[in-house]
């Protein structure tokens, strides 16, 4: 059976002209120049595919943190035009997330002058999107669109409340201080040093949807339910603790869980960071993060395709990205009640808590 639509996901691509080294717990070797070619291979395959791949999400970190290290702003942007050369050749959208290591490499503002800023650049109709950037200065990387109908994309932007990107005298800055230093003790406040279970969340690199984009997800989520669409949610950092990694986390992961559990109409989120695959079942909600490129060896890939079914979507993926399929949980609860059956084995294995 035809998909309603497919599209492109991929994770932490995180380009940079440097040698191959491990990341900072010493667990996983990052290929950083294997990353472009890697990149290539996925646009190339979409352009190919027979199915009409409509977009793409690039889930954030697509550049590394250690450009502006090798050499500084002129080699941060010598670096994101290298790989926007690649995503450019992908005929249609592509949405960007937000991820840390482009706020190790641009301030906001900086990324509101790129190509990075997909809610004004790049995206097919303006009709669909909603940057509602002109009631604030504070510049907003968040958005959402229906790429077809009864579906509604959210694209988060995971540090709307952080550390990172502000700059040293914004409130933002202070404030996301404030709530770091409340919890995590360490000099170095990348360090998890002294934090146990989802406490870990509390570290530098990681950030907030915050109060302002909590209130706007409320509000379209609550117009999505109204107008029976289904809604999938893209962020940077997971919005579910993984029982096996609680570290890459947001910080208001409970509240904004909270808002989500209060609608019927999301069925998927999707994040990148961890650089992991990692799935959990949440109520009705399949929580998906999709393992990194850069971690990925020369000669394979970590690129996904997912084809949108009414009642499923599957997860095509190629390389280090598993395949798999998720049931719309609204579906599976209702044919539950109706045939008086339990949720599958597979998904009592998956369910983390
Ligand atoms: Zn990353
Ligand atoms: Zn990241």
């Amino acid at each position: 059976m035809e998909p309603q639509f497919s599209f492109g996901v991929i994770a932490d691509v995180q380009y940079a002209d440097n040698d191959n080294c491990y990341n900072f717990s010493q667990t996983n070797m990052r290929y950083y120049r294997n990353a472009l070619p890697s990149l290539r291979n996925a646009v190339d395959h979409w352009m190919k595919d027979k199915r009409n791949i409509s977009f793409v999400v690039q889930l954030g970190d697509v550049i590394d943190g250690c450009n502006t290290k090798n050499g500084g702003k002129a080699e941060s942007w010598r670096v994101l035009s290298l790989v926007m050369d690649e995503l450019d050749q992908f005929p249609g959208p592509v949405h960007h997330l937000i991820g840390n290591h482009e706020l190790y490499n641009f301030t906001r503002d900086e990324l509101c002058e790129s190509k990075l800023f997909s809610v004004v650049n790049g995206f097919m109709s303006t009709q669909n999107y909603n940057c509602a950037r002109e009631d604030d200065s504070r510049k907003k990387f968040y958005y959402h669109f229906s790429p077809f109908e009864g579906y509604r994309f959210v694209i988060m932007d995971s540090y709307d409340v952080a550390m990172l990107g502000w700059g040293e005298d914004c409130s933002v800055t202070q404030q996301s201080r404030e709530i770091l230093t409340s919890v995590n003790f360490n000099k170095e406040l990348n360090s998890p040093v002294g934090l146990k279970g989802n406490d870990r969340r509390f570290v530098e690199f990681n950030g907030a949807i915050g109060e302002r984009q909590r209130q706007w997800l409320k509000e379209v989520l609550q117009s999505a339910e109204n107008d029976n669409e289904k809604v999938m949610i893209f962020g940077h950092i997971p919005f579910y603790p993984h029982k096996k990694d609680q570290m890459c986390l947001l910080w208001d992961y409970e509240l904004v869980l909270e808002i989500l559990h209060k609608f019927s109409c999301v069925v998927a989120t999707f994040a990148g960071h961890l650089h992991r695959t990692r799935y959990t079942l949440d109520a009705n909600i399949h929580h998906i993060c999709i393992p990194a490129v850069v971690e990925t060896p020369p000669g394979s890939d970590a690129f996904g395709t997912i084809d949108v079914y009414a009642n499923r979507i599957i997860l095509n993926g190629h390389g280090s990205v598993e395949s798999e399929e998720f049931i719309y949980r609204q579906n599976v609860l209702a044919q539950e009640v109706a045939v008086g059956s339990v949720a599958t084995k597979k998904e009592l294995a998956d369910h983390s808590i």
